[in-house]
């Protein structure tokens, strides 16, 4: 298939973009440079590459960085512990802890107990909370946040739009339909969440301007869940079956890609879309953490 490029949101291009105004910013700041650690607990492979890449692309931007391996026994409480001395420390602005945490640890409480001003993936409740009432100065979480940040870099009006999120998860869904919806330039849409258990699902996403896709499941937006002209958002990051890829599999996302880009106005490729805006957000998000605690 002869696939129209133009159509396709270039993530990485706009994540590139978001580093050079944060690398030139924070260059300009008097004084020591904003700082995250990120926590990680055990050898999941995943969270090891996840979290060494995070801390790159925050050393690459004049940010200070740690990566801190904690063991796999690790109980809640010391885990909650380790949070807190990072929630004291003067010198930390950003904490993020990598998800999955080993069973037996509760995310929520973990998650809780970091020092709202410095929960850079905006998991924290308190945060939740303030994202429902509107507070400019709190953090979303990163996926969604930078969803946003795409939407308005490619200049994608969200104003009066009918906006259809499949998934309601806390970490995508949920936040995505709560940001579209505020009484702000990059929200003011109109918002329908779908989840497993909506009826009539294509008859939903077929009104949908824009389209957000957070299932976690392959092809399945398919053609005839679109309507001709929309905005196609896909978040899903699934692994296939590929015997000629090198490792054996691809990524991909929750849209039956070929058979939905004849139809789009954009959409976003898997991998290259959403993906790199979540970690650009995670930058965007420790140098709005530094500035607000060093503001007061
Ligand atoms: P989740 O499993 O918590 O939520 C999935 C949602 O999809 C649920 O709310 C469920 O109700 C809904 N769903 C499942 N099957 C459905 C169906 N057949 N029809 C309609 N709705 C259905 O997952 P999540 O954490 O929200 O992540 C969703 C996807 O996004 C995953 O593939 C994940 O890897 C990916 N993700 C990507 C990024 C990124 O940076 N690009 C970040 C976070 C998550």
């Amino acid at each position: 298939m002869d696939l129209d490029t133009s159509k396709l949101i270039d993530g990485n291009r706009v994540a590139e973009s978001i580093y050079e105004e944060l690398r030139a910013e924070i260059a300009e700041l008097s004084g020591r440079a904003p700082r995250v650690v990120f926590i990680r607990v055990g050898e999941d492979p995943a969270s090891r590459f996840y979290v060494s890449k995070k801390k790159k692309i925050a050393l690459s931007i004049g940010a200070e960085s740690d990566i801190v391996i904690l063991p796999e026994t690790i109980t809640e409480e010391e885990l909650i512990v380790k949070v807190k001395e990072f929630n004291k420390d003067d010198g930390t602005d950003g904490i993020l802890v990598q998800a999955p945490l080993p069973k037996g640890i509760s995310e929520a409480n973990v998650f809780n107990s970091i020092d709202p001003k410095k929960d850079v993936d905006g998991f924290n409740v308190l945060n939740s909370g303030l994202l429902v009432q509107e507070d400019l100065e709190s953090f979303a979480p990163c996926t969604p946040q930078g969803i946003l940040e795409l939407l308005k870099r490619e200049k994608i009006e969200t104003t009066g739009k009918h906006v259809v999120v499949i998934g309601r998860s806390l970490i995508v869904g949920k936040p995505m339909a709560l940001l579209l919806a505020r009484k702000h330039p990059q929200g003011n849409a109109t918002v329908t969440i779908c989840h497993s258990r909506s009826e009539n699902l294509p008859e939903i996403t077929k009104q949908a301007d824009i389209l957000v896709s957070a299932i976690g499941r392959p092809a399945t937006v398919t053609a005839d869940m679109v309507k001709e002209g929309a905005v196609v958002i896909d978040v899903g990051i699934n692994r296939v079956d590929d015997p000629e890829a090198k490792k054996g599999y691809r990524i991909v996302g929750d849209v039956d890609f070929e058979a939905v880009v004849p139809l789009v106005s954009k959409i976003t490729p898997v991998p290259g879309g959403v993906g790199p805006m979540t970690v650009a957000t995670l930058m965007q998000n420790t140098l709005k953490a530094y500035k607000l605690r060093h503001s007061r």
